[in-house]
């Protein structure tokens, strides 16, 4: 039988150590568990399939910006919702097909928009500004893209305002509630014929359930009005967006996509009669319980009375949690340096990282196992937003990560998915290559 993931990413760890993934020269990893993005994913296919009914999930390259990750979820006939020229070299190397592959980003240029409509692939126009934009291009040469518009229902924000997408104010889509909105589109779909999507996602992490089922229902009844107008079913796809939230707290996945589908089925219910194509755009919720963070103490102190521990992973990874710890929280496991889990009394630390500010600390007065010097510690469900939105503070490089396999046996096999980042490379992105590009100026 295969082990549950808790399991698997207890013997991962311990693995890890015996296999010298973490060394004096690595003393930070991530860790990314296959089989539980194998689960996530068929979790997400189980939950939306409906007979006569063509879903399309695309995966938020945001969310793992790693090529092996879009290669994999590729393979498992997801695709790629991709936000910049960046994302979209991403998934293209995954050798992702451009007919899985969404564009969608509230600044995208017109050499992206050219681009993506010369490869085919969907584009959800942000604004009437880039609606301008599309009507030059397509005018100017054909295409076989399918472009929608994102909108805005403005049904309010969830617990975390900067995950928010669908207040009254957010910079996402067009508002749909402010006044005139709903003619201007009408006219928009109606003055294109090639217009045939239409696109919303009403937040991420902190947004409840039913409000994101109230955004996608906005959306729905927009496009049928949008068709009745059109007499004819002009959008045939409803982009539904991402954003379910991920439970931090602890192993269970909850809410699941099952949840989230149940909820749409009842609340938007010819979003599945057949009439429309479904694509979807999640990312944290696909891979954040996959991942793990395995970082070294280098030191243990105690400052007022309280122990710190000094470990190697900070805001350069954990960028949100370090900044934003109310809303961010992670699970920290206390392991000692076989990467078992410690044992031993709770006592009230900090567990703190390397950058040179006294606001890096990972968890305030957390109750563990007291770390000491050697020990290991691990950040829970860290798969999505933690490997690929690097900060480089200190210039702290990028850590490796690895991808593993856990047998029922508790052996682990591990396939590299990124390399750490070498100190040649830290130096390439800091202008050594123009190291006279200053000296060589001259002085009125
Ligand atoms: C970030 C983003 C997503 C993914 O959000 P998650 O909360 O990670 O599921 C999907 N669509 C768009 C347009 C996004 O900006």
């Amino acid at each position: 039988m295969t082990p549950d993931a808790t399991a698997r990413r207890g013997h991962a760890l311990r693995a890890a150590v015996e296999q010298n993934l973490l060394t004096p020269d690595n003393p930070v990893i991530g860790l990314l568990d296959v089989t539980g993005i194998h689960e996530a994913a068929a979790a997400l296919q189980e939950a939306f399939a409906t007979p006569g009914v063509t879903v399309t999930h695309t995966f938020a390259v945001k969310a793992a910006a790693l090529v092996p990750v879009l290669r994999l979820l590729n393979g498992l006939g997801l695709g790629a919702e991709v936000a910049s020229p960046g994302e979209l070299a991403i998934a293209r190397a995954a050798g992702l097909p451009a007919d899985r592959i969404v564009l969608d980003s509230p600044a995208k240029t017109v050499a992206e928009l050219r681009e993506a409509l010369t490869l085919g692939i969907a584009v959800n126009a942000d604004n009437p500004q880039e609606l301008g934009r599309l009507d030059t291009l397509v005018a100017a040469a054909p295409t076989t893209s399918p472009i929608g518009l994102r909108v805005n229902p403005q049904i309010g924000g969830g617990s975390i305002g900067a995950m928010s997408t669908a207040t009254a104010t957010s910079k996402f889509g067009v508002a749909l509630r402010d006044e005139g909105a709903e003619q201007w589109i009408l006219r928009a779909y109606a003055d294109r014929p090639w217009l045939n999507r239409l696109h919303t996602h009403t937040g991420s992490q902190g947004v409840p359930l039913d409000l994101m089922a109230a955004g996608v229902r906005a959306a729905y009844d927009l496009a049928e009005r949008i068709n009745t107008a059109a007499g004819r079913r002009q959008i045939t796809t409803l982009d539904i967006g991402g954003g379910l939230p991920v439970n931090f707290t602890s192993d269970e996945v909850t809410p699941t996509f099952h949840d989230y589908a149940r909820l749409l089925r009842a609340t938007v219910p010819g979003l599945f009669d057949g009439r429309y194509t479904i694509v979807t755009e999640f990312g944290r919720s696909l891979l954040a319980k996959a991942g793990t963070v395995l970082a070294r103490v280098e030191y243990a102190k105690s400052a007022g009375g309280r122990p710190i521990a000094i470990t190697h992973a900070g805001a350069q990874l954990a960028t949100r949690t370090v900044f934003v710890p109310d809303a961010w929280p992670l699970r920290v496991e206390a392991l000692d340096a076989k990467g078992r889990p410690k044992g031993g009394d709770p006592v009230v630390q900090d567990v703190a990282g390397p950058c040179c500010f006294a606001g890096d600390l990972l968890a305030q007065a957390r109750p563990l196992p007291l770390l000491e010097a050697g020990d290991l510690v691990a950040l829970l469900d860290t798969g999505a937003y933690y490997f690929s939105n690097h900060f480089a503070y200190n210039s702290l490089p990028r850590p490796a990560v690895h991808g593993y396999h856990a047998s029922a046996d508790g052996s682990v096999t591990f396939a590299r998915v990124r390399a750490a980042q070498t100190t040649e490379s830290v130096l390439a992105e800091s202008g050594f290559n123009e190291s006279e590009a200053l000296t060589g100026l001259n002085r009125d």
